[in-house]
């Protein structure tokens, strides 16, 4: 069992946490990701149950010179989290979030879940911006830069950070901060996993509530251009409070959709609004009016409820595939493209979300951090979705082709972390913009070797550059 191989495996000795080889029991639900398409055999994934075993685990991985990946909440469509025939350092047993309500602060671990961090930080109303499903980690989040609800109001994920503990290349343990090691601090403000591995990222909250007035108003297909050209206009004057978003799809078979609407092909328009919920109502008010709509579920409701809406529709081990890309503001032409595409899919598990950007996020100043997006309208993501999981279904094609005929309404930039895992170089740089050529100087800086390339990889800048 793994003690023995501990035994035999000197940098390994004292590792505290559980250490699984393909032969162990449990290594294959281990093995396991969000993305039930990857199938990937690492030679050995370290349960960490503290920095000592991370650092261990990384030393293990330099001395026997195979691939290194880190895993947070193991989210990421790509399946980065996994380095085939390598070791993963595997964050799933930390998840604690320590809470500072005077300092409105939060010291997360680096296996945090954002549905940890949102109930730590709710028992107090605070919150820092997150993800838009509860299960995505935290990790992996933030380093790729972060967006949801909040976003509009309070920034990225990434600009509510205000520090990480990380462990180095060189094996070497540092804070960075914008006081200690800026440039690094920068760097994982974006860069992804980079530069290092993060042990600890302290958070500013913010005092939100309990509650918030959101949820979605449902459209049927046929309303869907009128409602679209209405949502254009509606949101090209909303204040930084309020935030909707557009998920194009087949209605679930949930307890909050209509029998009626069930497996029929909706438009969602989600509205978030963080404030005074009076003021919400009536800034809602002719959004809701419109149409009529085919249902209307916005009400004042705990925020931890809303964060979980969509937790049931993405579930782990469905196969998954992602393309995505920034959009400008909706042109009538990209809205012809959403419609001719949108419900062309075979799969009622496969959808189109667009995430509304702007506000806070654009506010900063581009170069502020590492992260993209700022520049940004809508970040749109097509998921094919199929709950058979595997690494292959019709829904694929359809993904791309639609990305595709998305391609000349887009700003040529990407989220990097909807990025998939065959996207080249070119979609790698377009996801990093401008700042690419800092980062690969940053890169040459700390991690000369490109020990963590297990990602969407930031070449060091070659040593005539630097
Ligand atoms: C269902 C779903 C919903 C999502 N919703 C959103 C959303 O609302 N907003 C948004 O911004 N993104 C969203 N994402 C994308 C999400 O940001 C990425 O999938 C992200 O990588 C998830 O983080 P993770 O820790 O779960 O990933 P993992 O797969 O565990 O890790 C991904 C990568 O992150 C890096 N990483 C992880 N941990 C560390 C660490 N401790 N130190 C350094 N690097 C590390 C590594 O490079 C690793 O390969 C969503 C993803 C899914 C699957």
């Amino acid at each position: 069992m793994s003690s023995d191989h501990a035994l035999m495996d000197g940098e390994l000795s004292g590792f505290r946490g559980e250490l699984l080889r393909p032969t162990d029991g449990g290594y294959s639900a281990s093995r396991r990701i969000w993305n039930g398409a990857i199938d990937r055999h690492p030679a050995l994934i370290a349960l960490c149950a503290d920095e000592e075993d991370a650092s261990a685990a990384l030393k293990y991985a330099l001395s026997r010179k195979i691939p290194l990946s880190v895993r947070g909440g193991g989210h990421n469509v790509s399946g980065s989290a996994l380095a085939e025939g390598g070791v993963v350092t595997d964050f799933s047993a930390l998840r604690g979030v320590a809470v500072d309500p005077d300092g409105m602060t939060a010291r997360v671990q680096p296996g945090a879940l954002w549905g940890d961090v949102d109930s730590a930080s709710q028992k107090h109303g605070l919150a820092v911006p997150a993800g838009i499903v509860t299960h995505t980690g935290v990790a992996g989040l933030t380093v790729g830069g972060g967006f949801g609800w909040l976003s509009r109001h309070w920034g990225l994920t990434s600009d509510n950070l205000l520090s990480v503990r990380m462990l180095l290349a060189d094996g070497s343990r540092v804070r960075a901060s914008e006081d200690e090691n800026p440039d690094l601090f920068w760097a994982v403000r974006g860069g992804g996993g980079n530069f290092g591995i993060v042990t600890e990222f302290r958070f500013r909250l913010h005092r939100l509530g309990t509650h918030v007035l959101a949820g979605p108003i449902l459209f049927r297909a046929d309303q869907a251009r009128e409602a679209i050209a209405f949502y254009r206009e509606f949101i090209a004057t909303a204040p930084d409070e309020l935030s909707v978003y557009l998920n194009l799809r087949t209605a679930p078979p949930l307890g909050w959709v209509p029998a009626h609407l069930r497996g029929t092909e909706v438009l969602l328009v989600i509205p978030f609004y963080v404030g005074d919920p009076r003021q919400g109502e009536d800034l809602l008010r002719p959004l809701r009016a419109f149409g009529p709509p085919a249902a209307d579920f916005v009400g004042y409701k705990p925020y931890v409820e809303h964060q979980a809406m969509f937790d049931a529709g993405v579930p782990h081990h469905w196969g998954y595939y992602w393309k995505s890309h920034y959009l400008p503001p909706l042109t009538e032409a990209a809205v012809e493209v959403l419609l001719e595409h949108s419900w062309a899919k075979s799969s009622p598990a496969s959808y189109t979300l667009l995430f509304h950007m702007g506000g806070a996020i654009t506010a900063r100043p581009k170069d502020s951090s590492a992260a993209s997006g700022r520049d940004a309208a809508h970040a749109m993501n097509i998921s094919a979705a199929w709950a058979a999981g595997g690494p292959s279904h019709p829904d694929i094609a359809w993904c791309r082709d639609y990305f595709t005929a998305m391609e000349p309404h887009a700003t040529g930039g990407v989220y990097v972390n909807f990025l998939h895992n065959d996207e080249g170089e070119a979609r790698t740089r377009a996801a990093y913009g401008s700042r690419y050529d800092r980062l690969a100087q940053i890169k040459a800086k700390y991690d000369p070797e490109n020990v963590f390339h297990t990602n969407q990889n930031i070449r060091p800048a070659p040593a005539e550059s630097r």
